[in-house]
């Protein structure tokens, strides 16, 4: 039997996991995610299976290397946390799950923007304090005579573009690459013209290290619309937030909604006053204690769906790996 070590498996996935085991592989369920100090749990496994945050770097692919691991799996569509260069230098193939339900993150990404656009967030944060007064602050757009900017218009983005056009909002999207699909239903423009122009502002770019660093630096955020919104589900290092914050501070943006954070691998599953040594923890705070500012803990895949999904399809890709 196949043995796979399953690193970060909540308590809430294992039945999914369990249901699905009718190809009769041996999974090994570790709770945390892969670090440094817990790899050593795979030394008998044949293979890896992983999600985001997992430390899949040079140091842990040598050591699944030399335990004669020779594949590694992510159930996740990004692959950032994996050393891609050093599995190649090691011979260790690496399998990802494009293509989970979209919905899951484009529904989070929809639900950040249209609470910032309609100024839900400000509104709770004083009726929550008992204060039921109306603020000039909550006088808003409504989004069917807006403009909504789709950054990165794959499996993603052309969903929440898709969600967006529902309500009747003129969607721009701006993707170098754009899929067949995306160039019949969406009106792709240049980013400056994106930006210019949309009133919500949604990123769902790939990260690739040492490459897209700060996609949203001062010149972005100086670009988008007096008043917008900007959300990014897509990965944390994207953003400079900084520059997003001094956008807010100064007015011109209206508010920021993320799913991501910089540093994640460290801070997420803990509470702040924990992680208080992280390099980002100063930049982290003030974007915590922002009323402009939405951020959830990476639970754009977190529904139903997405995780039977994601379980599914990486069953699908240990068939297709292990047994041929
Ligand atoms: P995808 O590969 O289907 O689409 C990405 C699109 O971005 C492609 O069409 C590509 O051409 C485009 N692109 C690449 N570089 C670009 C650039 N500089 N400017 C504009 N567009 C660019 O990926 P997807 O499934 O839509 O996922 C998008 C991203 O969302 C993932 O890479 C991942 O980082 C993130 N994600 C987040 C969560 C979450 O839980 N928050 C879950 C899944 C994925």
């Amino acid at each position: 039997m196949v043995k796979i070590a399953a690193y970060g498996v909540r308590p809430l996935e294992r039945p999914y996991f369990d249901r699905l085991n009718k190809y009769n592989y041996d999974l090994i369920y570790i709770e945390d995610l892969l670090t440094h100090d817990n790899a050593d749990l795979a030394k008998d496994a044949d293979a890896v299976l992983v999600r985001g945050n997992c430390l899949v770097d040079r140091d842990n692919l040598e050591r699944f290397a030399s335990w004669g691991i020779k594949y590694v799996f992510t159930r996740t569509v990004g692959y950032n946390h994996i050393d891609l260069v050093a599995a190649a230098d090691l011979d260790i193939a690496v399998a990802r799950v494009p293509g989970y339900s979209p919905y899951a993150v484009a529904e989070l990404a929809f639900t950040l923007g249209m609470t910032l656009f309609r100024h839900v967030n400000l509104a709770i944060n004083d009726t929550r304090r008992g204060d039921f007064r109306v603020t000039d602050g909550m006088f808003s757009h409504e989004i069917h005579r807006s403009t909504v900017g789709i950054v990165g218009a794959g499996r993603i983005g052309f969903t929440e573009a898709k969600l967006y056009q529902g309500l009747g909002a003129d969607v721009l999207a701006y993707d170098p690459y754009p899929s067949p699909a995306a160039k019949e239903a969406l009106e792709l423009v240049d980013l400056p013209t994106l930006l210019a122009t949309s009133d919500i502002v949604s990123i769902h770019v790939p990260y690739f290290p040492g490459k897209n660093e700060d996609l949203i630096d001062a010149d972005f955020v100086h670009r988008m619309k007096d008043g917008a919104v900007l959300v990014n589900t897509a990965r944390g290092e994207l953003a400079n937030v900084p520059a997003i914050l001094a956008g807010i501070d100064s007015g011109h943006l209206s508010g920021y909604g993320a799913d991501v954070i910089v540093d994640e691998a460290t801070i997420l599953g803990k509470h702040f006053d924990d992680v208080a040594d992280v390099p980002s923890a100063p930049v982290r705070d003030l974007l915590a204690a922002n009323p402009r500012v939405l951020i959830t803990p990476h639970i754009g895949s977190y529904t139903e769906p997405a995780l039977e999904d994601m379980i599914s399809i990486s069953y699908d890709n240990f068939n297709e790996i292990l047994t041929t």
